[in-house]
């Protein structure tokens, strides 16, 4: 009887273990089973602020409080929301950040075709490029979630896939949360993953005000740590 079920729970117990290293390889945000990305922003004391889901209307205000810091980050944008905001995509260029790919509609990528990822990242490409005049090479997928065929549509595309390996939940918590969560995680190249929007909702549905106000001590805590900025790249 024993012998009899020894292979079938091997097999199950193999089956769990490839579904298990699966979902890890899809979903995690530090891993690189299964296609490369960048999980980290170098070696050495320097860490890289990024903000997803913008432009929104909090995306003005992360923008003086960079700019009064003198501080560079990444914006992966989402291009409905670069075609809402055109001006604030353009302004982030001209402050000397970086701008992302983060998907037409934020949508999670798994079990999407193919051609539905493809047109998510195109679609946002070419707004982005007729906007600010600059096509990404950044992308991060919604939700950090990874599908098949995503690695062949970067590579042909000469894109970086971009991770991160601090989030602090900045939709969630109060600001003192937000800024302790995030310098009680710092690092060597630790990427930090900030919100200036909600996904493509619209302003009344969105609000970033505690990651806003936590966002001068950050970059402070960070500085007081004795980390520099380095950009994502
Ligand atoms: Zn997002």
């Amino acid at each position: 009887m024993i012998l009899k079920k020894t292979p079938l729970l091997l097999i199950a117990f193999a089956a769990v273990s490839a579904l298990g290293a699966l979902a890890y390889g899809l979903a995690d945000p530090q891993a690189t089973l299964l296609g490369p990305a960048l999980v980290s922003a170098g070696a050495g004391k320097r860490v890289a602020l990024t903000f997803d889901d913008g432009p929104s209307e909090y995306t003005a205000g992360v923008l003086d409080v960079l700019k009064a810091r003198g501080v560079h980050a990444t914006f992966f944008v989402c291009g409905e929301n670069a075609e809402r905001r055109p001006d604030l995509v353009r302004r982030i260029r001209a402050e000397g950040h970086e701008l992302g790919n983060h998907t037409w509609s934020h949508p999670y990528l798994h079990l999407k075709s193919k051609q539905a990822i493809a047109g998510e990242i195109d679609r946002t490409q070419d707004a982005v490029e007729r906007i600010s005049g600059v096509r990404p090479t950044l992308f991060r997928p919604p939700f950090g979630v990874r599908w098949f065929g995503l690695w062949d549509l970067l590579r042909e595309r000469g894109m970086t896939m971009a991770l991160w390996s601090i989030r602090p939940y900045d939709g969630r918590y109060k600001a003192p949360e937000i800024e302790k969560a995030t310098l009680s995680a710092l690092a060597p190249g630790a990427i930090i993953l900030l919100h200036d929007g909600f996904e493509t909702h619209l302003p009344a549905e969105t609000d970033r005000s505690e990651m806003l106000r936590a966002l001068p001590a950050i970059i402070d805590g960070v500085r007081h740590a004795g980390y520099d900025f380095g950009e994502l790249r």
